[in-house]
């Protein structure tokens, strides 16, 4: 019978949710592309609930206990005294998410002796180290695409949000002003922008067709070139790298996984090359960016603006300077965990499980380390080392 330890964020500050805000969630069981939602034998949850938060438990419990495996579920998750590192020695498989990390560090995986599967409930697996995951034979498997639209529409809000400059007039009504050319100094239409993404995978290519009706000049940089039908239905513009797109962008979406290449892609020098009042939108992983160089650029004028939900560490600390800089909409990890995006991973979780305890095959598409290697998704979208 296994262990299982989950670290997920704390439930609301007023307690587990009584009632929620919409009855339903629309039924989806495909993404972009045809591959189906998540498709777990049974759920024991109702979609559109708090699923990741403690007491959601991922819907989790009552599946693990029927079958005698031991479920573990704290939010506690920093230093030596944490639970989880009091948990994780023991534990078979960790289950964690982005937007709460359990950084499973080279050290911490050697301490587990016996986790065999790291689960991220989301995308992104670069809290757990890869390379020691890959040494001591530890399975990692993400839900691939269960929150890629929810991010896209996040970055698709964020663009709007800083170029229309939303939020300040936002504040001006809460608090009771009126001065229109307070809210009006700093805005501007999207409409005839030149728009780039870093990367045009399930995220950057959702953003690039939600943004084409606005009329804006797309571009678009990635390792790997979309098919050429694509690039002529969206009008794209393709550039050989990030340094070669930004110059000509008044709007930059990062949309790739965080791995050797793309850390500290954004520092000073990339950031002099951008035009003179650029937004920049990241809701891939902080440490693409070098924290201290985008509050530099916000302050002296070369950036009009930054938004994004990934900070490093996560939580952030009270004091980041991104919580204080200038012009920025930044908000907590959220855009990947909206209760729609919820049920989709905790549904994509249990398939995992279900798959592991049942010696069957983990979706190719889940997979990122399998047998000592990068594998399925994993070998395509990530590297190790650095
Ligand atoms: P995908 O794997 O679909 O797309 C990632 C794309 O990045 C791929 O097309 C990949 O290229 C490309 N890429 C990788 N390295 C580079 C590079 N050095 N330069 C340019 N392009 C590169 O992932 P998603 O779109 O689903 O997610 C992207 C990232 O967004 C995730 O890795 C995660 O970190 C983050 N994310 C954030 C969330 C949030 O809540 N804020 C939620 C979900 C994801 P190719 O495959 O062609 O080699």
């Amino acid at each position: 019978m296994a262990k299982v330890l989950c670290v997920l964020y704390d439930d609301p500050t007023g307690g587990y949710p009584a009632s929620y805000a919409r009855d339903d969630l629309p039924v989806i069981d495909h993404y972009p592309g045809g591959q189906t939602t998540p498709t777990p034998e049974a759920i024991d949850f109702t979609p559109g609930h708090l699923l990741g938060s403690v007491s959601g438990e991922l819907g989790l419990r009552r599946f693990l206990e029927a079958a005698g495996h031991t479920l573990v579920v704290t939010s506690d998750k920093e230093g030596a005294g944490s639970v989880f590192d009091r948990e994780l020695p023991d534990a078979d498989i960790v289950i964690s998410q982005p937007f709460w990390p359990a950084y499973l560090t080279a050290d911490r995986i050697a301490a587990a002796k016996n986790l065999k599967l790291a689960v991220t409930a989301g995308i992104g697996s670069d809290h757990v180290d890869l390379g020691a995951a890959i040494a001591h034979g530890v399975t990692v498997a993400e839900v691939t695409y269960c929150n890629s639209i929810s991010v896209a529409e996040h970055v698709v809000m964020s663009i709007l949000a800083l170029v229309r400059n939303y939020l300040p007039s936002h504040r001006v009504a809460v608090e009771g002003g009126w001065n229109i050319a307070d809210c009006v100094a700093r805005s501007y239409d999207l409409e005839g922008m030149q728009v780039g993404t870093v990367a045009a995978g399930r995220i950057g290519l959702a953003v690039l067709r939600r943004l084409a009706p606005f009329d804006v000049a797309l571009h678009y940089t990635d390792r790997h070139r979309l098919p050429r039908a694509v690039e002529e239905e969206l009008g794209l513009t393709f550039h050989e790298s990030a340094a070669d797109m930004v110059p000509h962008c008044d709007v930059v979406t990062v949309n790739a996984p965080l791995h050797p290449e793309t850390e500290g892609l954004f520092g000073d020098e990339l950031l002099g090359t951008m035009k003179r009042g650029a937004y920049l939108i990241n809701t891939a992983r902080a440490r693409i960016v070098d924290r201290d160089a985008v509050d530099r650029a916000l302050r002296d004028g070369r950036l009009a603006g930054y938004a994004g939900d990934v900070w490093f560490p996560q939580p952030a600390p009270a004091d980041h300077p991104w919580r204080s800089m200038p012009h920025h909409g930044m908000t907590p990890h959220i855009s990947g965990s909206s209760l729609s995006a919820q049920a989709r991973y905790a549904a994509g979780t249990r398939e995992i499980l279900e798959s592991w305890f049942a010696g069957r095959p983990i979706r190719e598409e889940y997979l990122i380390v399998d047998g000592g290697a990068l594998a399925g998704a994993g070998a395509h979208s990530y590297s190790v080392g650095g």
